[in-house]
């Protein structure tokens, strides 16, 4: 590959499904059980606060350090796969810029060691204040009559997630990084969610080379130059040391 001076990585579901994390659109079509308008929408939250906070601190609880887990949750603990940790070795030894968004909520790209990433859809391992928009770190369980810190009030802390009809975070950051970028690197996203969908077109028009690594074709697939079709822990890891060596060294 010709020499890259600004690489965007876009992430998906799909990239932690090795590690044990449901993707969104498994064959069943819903998430954990869940439909998606039950638990990830502002009116699912409405309606249901209690089933949303408890979807949500089940999802935060496999992702807490060992050392605040109880038994069982520690034997369900979950753990960033080599396809994170390549992701990693990709941004340190890259010598250009280098930008990674993910619309996981997860944290194992930073367990994996990865250090420039902006989450598109928010964090689980946060909460938001709905009357200041303060986010807090969020290590425990949020319970629907929890005090907030900032306010005083119950009810008053969200997850601090992007749900269904909610605009995206850092949008005009991941543009101008988009439009300044010449390899586009998709992984482990489906193409049904917009505007991380459309971000292959936006590269296309900065005249960025564009691969997707999925494990399938995703909807937007014709829209890349290139792709690699596989587990993302077994192509990805392969793919980067490939990549690097092409590469100036750092
Ligand atoms: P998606 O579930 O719609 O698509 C996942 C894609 O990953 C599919 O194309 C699938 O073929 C592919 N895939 C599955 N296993 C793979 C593997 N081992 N290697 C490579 N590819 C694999 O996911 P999406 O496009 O990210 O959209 C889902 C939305 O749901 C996002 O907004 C995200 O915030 C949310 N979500 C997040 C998590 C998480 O944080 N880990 C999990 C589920 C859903």
């Amino acid at each position: 590959m010709n020499s890259v001076k600004s690489i965007v990585v876009l992430t998906g579901a799909g990239i932690s499904a090795e590690s044990g994390i449901k993707t969104f659109r498994a064959d069943d079509g819903l998430w954990e059980n869940h439909r998606v308008e039950d638990v990830a929408t502002p009116e699912a939250f409405e309606r249901d606060p209690w089933l949303v906070q408890k979807f949500y601190n089940e999802r935060r609880r496999p992702l807490l350090s060992s050392s605040s887990l109880d038994q069982k949750s520690l034997e369900q603990e979950i753990r960033p796969n080599p396809a994170h940790k390549a992701l990693a070795k990709l941004e340190a030894e890259f010598d250009g810029d280098f930008l990674l968004v993910t619309q996981n909520i997860d944290n194992l790209h930073e367990q994996g060691g990865s250090q420039n990433i902006l989450h598109m859809h928010g964090e689980v391992l946060k909460m938001r204040c709905k009357s200041t928009e303060n986010v807090f770190d969020c290590f425990n369980d949020i319970q629907v009559a929890d005090l907030c810190d900032c306010c005083g009030e119950a009810n008053n802390l969200r997850p601090h997630i992007v749900w269904f009809g909610e605009m995206p975070l850092y949008m005009d950051e991941i543009a101008l990084a988009i439009s300044n970028c010449d390899l586009f690197v998709s992984i482990g996203t489906s193409g049904n969610v917009y505007p991380a969908a459309g971000f292959v077109q936006m590269a296309n028009q900065a005249g960025a080379q564009t691969i997707e690594i999925n494990l399938e074709e995703s909807l937007v697939a014709s829209n890349f130059d290139q792709a690699v079709y596989g587990k993302a822990g077994e192509v990805l890891p392969i793919w980067v040391d490939d990549f690097l060596l092409s590469q100036p060294k750092k």
